[in-house]
């Protein structure tokens, strides 16, 4: 087979190797695994493998050679920087049987990156424009390492290495801008996918609620997509061109008679997008009084752009004097009720309401342990309360005792209390 039969050879499967000793001592967590093992399911390629290995020239040799010999596709991430250490490039040729050779327009945008930058290129920044000849090589708009999309023979089947480079900013938007196109144009998989995003319903009650709809349907499907904090459904339908009929809306249609009060979102967006958005929609403004979550729910909202044309302003109220002299919660009601009570949570949302002239104030006060709970107050015991124009609202959350998640689900339900009072 020659290189262009190589290149045009249909892809079903892929797998990733990660490669950096880092992720081999823990230092680092390997992000980038299961981004890209999210994004090939949708892209509706299979996955059977995942590796790590260290830089060492011999293992990272012998994983590309045992991945390339079992899938159509070998993704790798990492070592493509310019120190001793970062070897994949070369391996990667090598065990390709290629040269590697100066690729002068990857050796220019460097040159521009460092002038951007205003810094001066090291020695061994040009060695980031070494590249296996042939490939195709990947521009990385967000740093110096171009990645590589390496065709060859092993064994008498064509495998395909696609090379890309360890920080997730720049792994991430090379393989959307180049990968994805490639990857699109060699497999014959075409899915239409939609994700359906709930909050206040567990994921064990909204399977068993779907489960039928889960188990009988063949194209479109329906299966849970894990996500921390919320439940989010992907209806998946297998079409052979784009412009074959949509069959997506009745399935999504069943969903919504079964849980559809729990819907927030038919799309992607999250839940802090979906606020941003009807907040901006009516022009209103919004701020956060913050205790057990210790400004979660804030950051989560100004993950995205244009969080400051709603939100204004926040406050780390964590201890009990920050809630009466910044929010003016009495201490009469603190002692009476305590922090986490929803008298505290409603007095709360009104102080902050107040201290930053806002449409919408939401005020989070919990226990997020592993300490200070009590029988009457265990540990999970968060309450959220809204003060808006259309009124007040309070919920109670009562959660497992993991700290992190009391957190993460008292901030998305936090958003979610404006959500349902500007959606009503
Ligand atoms: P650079 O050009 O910056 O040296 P590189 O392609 O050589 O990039 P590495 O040196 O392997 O990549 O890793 C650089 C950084 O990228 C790591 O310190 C880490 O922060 C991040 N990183 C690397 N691999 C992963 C991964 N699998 N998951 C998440 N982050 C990663």
């Amino acid at each position: 087979m020659n290189q262009q039969e190589t290149k045009n050879a249909g892809v079903t499967s892929a797998e990733i190797i990660c490669v950096g000793t880092e992720l081999l001592l823990g230092q680092i967590v390997n992000t980038n695994a299961s981004w890209l093992a999210r994004s090939l399911s949708l892209l509706g390629l299979h996955s059977y493998y995942q590796t790590v290995v260290g830089d060492n020239r011999q293992r990272l040799a012998a994983c590309i050679r045992q991945a390339a010999a079992r899938s159509d596709i070998v993704i790798l991430t990492g070592g493509l920087g310019p120190t001793q250490d970062d070897l994949t490039m070369a391996v990667a040729a090598q065990v390709a049987g290629l040269p590697l050779r100066l690729h002068e327009p990857s050796r220019s945008a460097i040159a521009g990156y460092f002038e951007r930058m205003g810094r001066q290129a090291t020695d061994n920044n040009w060695k980031q424009a070494q590249l296996p000849d042939p490939c195709i090589a990947l521009p990385n708009n967000n740093g110096t390492a171009p990645g590589a999309i390496i065709a060859y023979i092993q064994d008498g089947h064509p495998c395909h290495l696609i090379l890309l480079p360890g920080p997730p900013s720049e792994m991430q938007l090379m393989f959307d801008e180049s990968v994805v196109p490639w990857i699109s144009s060699r497999t014959r998989a075409r899915l239409r996918h939609v994700f359906v995003r709930m909050i206040g319903i567990g994921e064990s009650s909204a399977e068993t609620a779907l489960l039928d709809l889960i188990n009988q349907q063949q194209n479109p499907t329906l299966a849970p997509y894990a996500s921390e904090g919320e439940v989010v459904f992907r209806i998946t339908q297998a079409v052979r061109s784009e412009d074959e009929e949509d069959r997506t809306a009745g399935l999504l249609e069943a969903v919504r008679q079964r849980v559809g009060s729990f819907i927030y979102e038919v799309g992607t967006r999250t839940m802090p997008e979906v606020l941003r958005d009807l907040l901006i929609e009516r022009g209103q403004t919004i701020s956060y009084a913050e205790s057990c979550t210790g400004g979660l729910a804030t950051a989560q909202l100004t993950d995205y752009p244009d969080a400051s044309r709603v939100l204004r302003g926040s406050i780390v109220a964590y201890d009990n004097d920050v809630k009466t002299r910044q929010l003016g919660v009495s201490t009469a009601l603190l002692q009476q009720e305590g922090a986490v009570s929803e008298a505290c949570a409603l007095a709360m949302a009104r102080g902050c309401r107040k201290l930053f002239a806002t449409d919408w104030a939401v005020a989070i006060t919990g226990i997020a342990g592993p300490g200070g709970g009590t029988a009457q107050k265990p540990v999970g015991t968060v309450w959220l309360a809204v003060s808006g124009p259309q009124g007040e609202e309070t919920q109670l959350l009562q959660q497992g005792r993991n700290r992190a998640r009391i957190r993460k689900v008292a901030a998305l339900n936090a958003h979610n209390l404006v959500r349902r009072q500007l959606v009503r």
